[in-house]
């Protein structure tokens, strides 16, 4: 593929107000007016380059958007106060009472639970479909779906969306394709693939040092400008706004995205592949034996590997707490969710980041108690963390000492 999304962030250049090499942190709320003319045009969205009031904009956090849209090759992109600000505000502008959206069925439980349970209040009906079947997404489209939505890899099952052929089959049907790009920032370009919104929770990689909370939308100059408008703008109007001190911290971490997420994903395929040879069951998308290895090899941009999570299945709920704690006492990582940090995180999605998703659904998507997702981080002598990690295994007995190659 010839878009470089690395590059494009690393052209951007900024002045700050005194020449500085980083931008000015914008700390005002509001902003002055030379002429009430001018404020008045600004209301009706006609003035580019004025500010007004901070949920509406910043500077700050349109240096990060710009940064964003860098990342995702799209016209612009907004920023919002949380992944979840950014996923509501999308849904909201997109549907109105009684429309109708066709999701995945993996995907983070916070959306998950957003559409299940919340837009039922506005009557909005939700199909969730396994979208690797362009069948069963095909079935489920309605006269009143408005939209598509996946994640380029999903939470937790790391299932892989093809997303040129969603994308093929959403503009037969008029109708966007929402990609969640949370898990994949760099290897995956969505929008290049043929994606209309891409979305982030910034919080995740892109910020990388868990921190803060932070999203974004990006996408075309008219969604974006559609999100911010005043009288019946989501973003605008539901206020999931960004601080600008925030805005500015992230844009900085960007700066090493690409460094990070090439060794989150050497440390992670040197362990997902290890591990599966010492018999454990790990799924993860640079293995051959995921189901979705071939879409990702198709789509994915090379340089930046398959990712930084994976999963182990050890049987059962009690081995796999088991496990957490012992490595989380080892100093192998944290027993937290969330991801993207420097250090590997590790949960059981079951009882935690996915507990959303009733148990019989959970069963039914491949999703056992004993499986624990791992957030890899970035360690600099991986070789060191697997064997530590192994021990961990064999003392409690999920792997036995003689099933381990030298
Ligand atoms: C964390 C996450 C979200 C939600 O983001 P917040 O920043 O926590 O609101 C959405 N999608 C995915 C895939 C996530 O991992």
């Amino acid at each position: 593929m010839d878009f470089k999304a690395a590059d494009n962030l690393q052209d951007l250049q900024y002045f700050g107000e005194y020449g500085g090499v980083n931008p000015s942190i914008s700390d005002s709320s509001t902003y002055t007016f030379l002429s009430a003319k001018t404020m008045f045009d600004t209301f009706e969205g006609n003035t580019e380059g004025c500010y007004l009031y901070s949920r509406h904009s910043s500077p700050s956090n349109l240096y990060l958007g710009e940064a964003l849209a860098a990342l995702e090759g799209t016209e612009t992109a907004n920023v919002t106060a949380s992944g979840m600000g950014a996923i509501s505000a999308v849904i909201l502008q997109l549907c109105n009472a009684g429309d109708h959206i066709v999701s995945s069925r993996t995907i983070y439980g916070g959306t998950y639970a957003l559409m299940k349970n919340f837009l039922k209040k506005f009557n909005i009906g939700i199909s969730f479909v396994d979208t690797t079947n362009m069948d069963a997404v095909a079935m489920a489209i309605t006269p009143k779906t408005k939209m598509i939505y996946c994640e380029s890899v999903s939470n937790p099952l790391l299932e892989v969306a093809d997303i040129k052929a969603l994308s093929k089959l959403a503009k037969k049907n008029n109708i966007p394709l929402v990609v969640d790009n949370t898990f994949s920032p760099l290897s995956i370009s969505p929008a290049k693939l043929g994606a209309d919104i891409v979305i982030h929770s910034l919080t995740k990689f892109i910020n990388g040092t868990s921190d803060c909370v932070a999203g974004a939308v990006c996408g075309t100059k008219d969604f974006c400008l559609g999100l911010k408008d005043v009288n019946n703008g989501a973003g605008m109007l539901l206020g999931s706004t960004l601080d600008s001190l925030r805005a500015s911290s992230i844009l900085k971490n960007m700066r090493t995205l690409h460094i990070r997420m090439k060794k989150h994903s050497e440390n992670t395929m040197y362990l997902a592949k290890n591990f599966e040879n010492d018999g454990l069951r790990v799924v993860y998308p640079g293995l051959q034996s995921h189901v979705g290895h071939e879409v990702m090899k198709k789509q994915y941009n090379m340089e930046y590997g398959f990712g930084g999570l994976m999963t182990l299945d050890v049987g059962s709920l009690e081995k796999a707490n088991a496990l957490m704690e012992l490595m989380q006492k080892k100093h192998l990582g944290y027993l937290a969710v969330s991801l993207g940090f420097y250090k590997t995180l590790f949960s059981a999605p079951g009882t935690s980041t996915s507990s959303e998703i009733p148990l019989e659904e959970q069963l039914e998507m491949g999703l056992t108690n004993g499986l624990i997702r791992f957030s890899i981080g970035l360690d600099d002598h991986i070789d060191r963390t697997y064997m530590a990690m192994k021990d961990c295994l064999i003392q409690l007995d999920i792997l036995r000492p003689e099933s381990a190659k030298v």
